[in-house]
């Protein structure tokens, strides 16, 4: 009672609308084991969203504990800036252009993915200072899609909370229609979808002038937007149409990367080769902060060696490849790749895509979207018109209050969709949990 108190005094809570939240108070949240959470009531939750979908390895993974004491024994703390550099960090971003897409050659470490997604819009811009275009400075990303909360990233991001009062948009950033198979007039047309994506980029280019744009942004999965799967080769079709049209291809795996949506990459399932990747959340898996950016030989030559002699590239943070959260990173991708957690996610995936289907037969589920373990519901008032709900019933805040009754963890987006992602680590036996617990909210919420 004490700790809430002073929360609510002094606290500010990210998104929450902070009066509500002072009125509410929070749920301070005290230790977790795998996708087990206590909070300071004592009271025990499963946590079907990985904390903010980052926990992949699960929460008390010992080995990741000992990773970072021992960095922070040996050295805390090593600038990457100028040529220094820490063992750590150089064996990370070795690891990272082993495992991501063949085309990425180089790695730049951040703290979070706002800071990657920033970065990739400073580098793509200098890259096409230096080799003589300094025209192609317009980028193009996805309605509904979020790149952070950055003036840059919010800019991308075409969520209207995230641009409010900024003139967000910047006049350089443009957005095209989202993939959206519920919401779409071509509806489950696959290839009519892919079609009218590529159709509106080209436009777009077109509209702008190709001699203008540098590059389009695009997550595989749109997570914060709804968590809107498009249908399978989207993505490579996508990637085919930015190359032809001579701009380059980023792909913001923040959420999709290390493992969430059954393969390493989501670029993996289609074989796609971007020409920059932008990753956090699970490559720490939240246990440190942590971001990358990922970038192809082609666009790291272009700065390079078109820098003028000395020059170095004006960005960098003093946290930059920080020596113990690229220790924690390493420790984090050995579990994913020798100690089965990948293996496991892609076991269970089929459980979790079964719970999720067998809801859609519950009056209040609209649709069902689903991979790996990634999924969403969205809640409609009526299924054949597909309406949502009206915002003033506050229907997200009952529904999260009956979660946190019936001991389930999970997020919305809007009013009206509510996403899941578990650790990779979660069991069937775990996933059978989660799925009766989801059904008594949803039950209690119709009541
Ligand atoms: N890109 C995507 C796709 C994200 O989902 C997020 C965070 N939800 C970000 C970028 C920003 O990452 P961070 O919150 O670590 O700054």
């Amino acid at each position: 009672a004490a700790l809430a108190g002073l929360d609510r005094a002094h606290l500010i809570h990210p998104v929450a609308p902070w009066r509500r939240h002072e009125e509410r108070g929070p749920t301070v949240l005290s230790s977790g084991h795998g996708v087990w959470l206590q909070d300071a009531q004592g009271r025990e939750l499963l946590d079907a969203f990985a904390g903010l979908w980052c926990v992949n390895v699960g929460y008390g993974q010992e080995s990741v504990v000992q990773a970072a004491v021992e960095q922070m024994r040996r050295l805390p703390y090593a600038t990457g800036y100028f040529h220094f550099a820490s063992e750590p960090a150089i064996r990370l971003a070795a690891k990272l252009v082993e495992i991501t897409p063949a085309s990425l050659t180089r790695a730049y470490l951040t703290l979070g993915g706002s800071e990657s997604v920033d970065a990739a819009v400073r580098f793509i811009v200098q890259y096409y200072n230096n080799t003589g275009r300094p025209a192609k400075k317009h980028f193009i990303a996805l309605e509904r899609g979020y790149h952070g909360s950055s003036s840059t990233g919010a800019g991308l991001t075409a969520l209207p909370v995230f641009h409010r009062g900024f003139d967000l948009p910047l006049a350089t950033q443009h957005h095209i229609p989202s993939p959206n198979p519920y919401r779409h007039e071509s509806g489950s047309d696959a290839a009519a979808l892919i079609a009218a994506s590529v159709a509106s980029l080209r436009a777009k280019v077109a509209q702008l002038g190709a001699e203008n744009v540098a590059a389009f942004f695009c997550e595989p999965v749109q997570g914060s937007g709804g968590v809107i799967v498009p249908p399978r080769g989207w993505l490579k079709a996508m990637a085919d149409a930015a190359r032809e049209l001579d701009i380059l291809f980023v792909v913001d795996e923040v959420i999709t990367g290390f493992g969430r949506t059954g393969t390493m990459f989501a670029c993996d399932a289609e074989g796609v080769q971007p020409d920059l990747m932008t990753l956090a959340k699970g490559l720490t898996s939240g246990y440190v902060p942590m971001g990358a950016t990922m970038m192809s030989e082609r666009v790291y030559a272009g700065i390079a060696d078109g820098a003028p002699a000395g020059q170095p590239i004006g960005h960098g943070a003093t946290y930059s490849a920080h020596p113990v959260s690229a220790a924690v990173a390493l420790e984090v991708i050995r579990l994913y790749e020798e100690g089965g957690i990948l293996a496991n996610a892609q076991r269970v995936a089929a459980r979790f895509a079964a719970g999720l289907a067998a809801l859609r037969s519950h009056p209040l589920v609209g649709d069902v979207r689903c991979v790996g373990l990634l999924g969403a519901l969205e809640l409609v008032s009526d299924k054949a018109s597909k309406r949502g709900f009206d915002p003033a019933l506050g229907l997200a805040d009952r529904l999260f209050a009956l979660g946190y009754q019936h001991g389930l963890v999970f997020r919305s987006f809007g009013d009206h969709v509510l996403g899941f992602a578990p650790a990779l680590t979660i069991t069937e036996a775990e996933l059978d949990v989660l799925f009766v617990r989801l059904c008594r909210v949803l039950d209690d919420a119709l009541a």
